[in-house]
């Protein structure tokens, strides 16, 4: 299933809009939502994911808001530039705070 679900109503797709998640069902926000969908690919697909990969998985407009989402994870990365790709560490995906 692609695309970040809602962790406070669970029924709806979020949709990332200026640097957050929104929800058009319950109207919650949320700066990490996606951080769920990527440890669910780690598990069910793979623990390496790059920049297109994230974008179509997660859903999100442009590749440059799916770079900085993916640097903001704070997620070892491999290789440079196009080829990059995103190791997704569990711990760093779901801190417990
Ligand atoms: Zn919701």
């Amino acid at each position: 299933m692609k695309g970040v679900l809602c962790p406070s109503c669970e029924r709806n797709k979020m949709t990332f809009y200026y640097g957050k998640w929104y929800c058009s069902n319950c109207h919650s926000q949320s700066n990490e939502a996606h951080k769920q969908a990527l440890a669910d690919y780690a598990l069910l697909i793979n623990p390496y994911i790059n920049n297109r990969q994230a974008r179509e998985f997660l859903q999100l407009p442009t590749s440059h808001v799916t770079k900085r989402i993916l640097q903001k994870a704070n997620l070892d990365s491999i290789g440079a530039t196009s080829g990059r790709r995103y190791r997704l560490e569990y711990s760093n995906l779901l801190q417990v705070r």
